[in-house]
């Protein structure tokens, strides 16, 4: 049996592997920061199979200690560069080069900027409410979005801040109309619709945004801005000719593989239409199996 790479240890890689090893694959996942990936970061989990409700951390912890009891190698590294070469997959990292027979990429998305908040990043500004959100216990914040990611921010930020501020470029709340149900019982929270944040304001650290809406301009005083204005997907590091992507999504096809041989690609980082742990780890099982199915075909 040849070697298989993971590359990203969130769930859809964490699944990948679970299939994989009891397949019976030499199975190495690369992951950059811890396992669990998104999930380890969400606070309250509750539409995936089996659980009503269940914390982030909990779900990821699970997946990832029963891949590793299956005997998953992890490297903690960051891939810098996936090639191909005498028909061989090659990872490079900055502390070597790895040969595979088939490679697996689940690295998921990048949360995307506002473009204006260099220098306060840490200092004030965010990308996860779940991680941050304590720092700002009874204070105001921001919460810059109007989509899913959006709108979970603020109602996990309206438990613990004084008032929470929705900045939406958009006419409504674009998000699963439960989550849109409970904000609005939440008497903290105030959406301000069709705005943009103009400025970010502060010496050492934010103190408050500068909002355009209905051909104004207003400033209003906050502590925090969580940014959730949508996520890319992290491919880039990947130079194969002939790689199907739509902006930077990995087309795949019912197997999850992508245009290349022996490349398969799971979860977020895919252009799959729905982005959530379940489909995630859909992939993830196809991604593991037909790998492995792949590399057995191979002299
Ligand atoms: C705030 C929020 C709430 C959500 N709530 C829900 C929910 O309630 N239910 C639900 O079903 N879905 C929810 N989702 C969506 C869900 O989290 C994602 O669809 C899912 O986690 C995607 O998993 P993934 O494994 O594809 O990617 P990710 O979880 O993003 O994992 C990718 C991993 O790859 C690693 N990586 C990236 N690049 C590299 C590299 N070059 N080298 C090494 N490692 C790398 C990253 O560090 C990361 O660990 C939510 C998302 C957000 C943002």
């Amino acid at each position: 049996m040849k070697n298989i790479a993971i590359i990203g240890g969130g769930v859809a890689g964490l699944t990948a592997a679970v299939y994989a090893l009891r397949a019976n694959a030499e199975v190495t996942l690369f992951e950059q920061f811890g396992l669990g990936g998104l999930v380890a970061n969400i606070d309250k989990i509750e539409n995936f199979p089996s659980y009503v409700s269940v914390e982030g951390w909990q779900l990821a912890t699970d997946m990832a200690s029963q891949a590793k009891k299956l005997g998953l190698k992890v490297v903690r590294q960051k891939v810098l560069e996936l090639t191909k070469r005498d028909n061989k997959f090659v990872i490079k990292t900055d502390k070597g080069e790895y040969d595979f027979a088939s490679v697996i990429v689940s690295t998921g998305t990048a949360h995307n900027k506002l473009g204006i908040e260099d220098g306060y990043v840490g200092k004030g500004v965010s990308y996860c409410a779940t991680c941050d959100g304590n720092f700002y216990k009874g204070a105001p914040v921001a919460v810059v979005g109007y989509g899913n990611q959006a709108v979970r921010e603020a109602l996990y930020l309206a438990d613990l801040c004084s008032k929470v501020y929705i900045i939406a470029s958009n006419s409504a709340l674009t998000a699963e109309e439960i989550n849109v149900a409970a904000l609005q019982n939440k008497g903290n929270v105030e959406v301000i619709y069709n705005a943009g944040v103009a400025e970010i304001t502060g010496e050492e650290k934010v103190t408050g945004i500068t909002v355009y809406a209905n051909g104004g301009q207003r400033s209003i005083e906050v502590d925090g801005v969580f940014v959730a204005v949508g996520a890319a997907p992290i491919s880039d590091f990947i130079q194969i000719d002939g790689l199907d992507k739509v902006k930077g999504y990995l087309v795949v096809d019912g197997r999850c593989e992508t245009s290349v041989k022996g490349l398969f690609a799971a979860g977020d980082v895919t252009n799959g239409s729905l982005k959530q742990i379940v489909t995630a780890c859909s992939d993830g099982a196809k991604a593991g199996s037909f790998a492995v199915s792949y590399a057995k075909t191979l002299k």
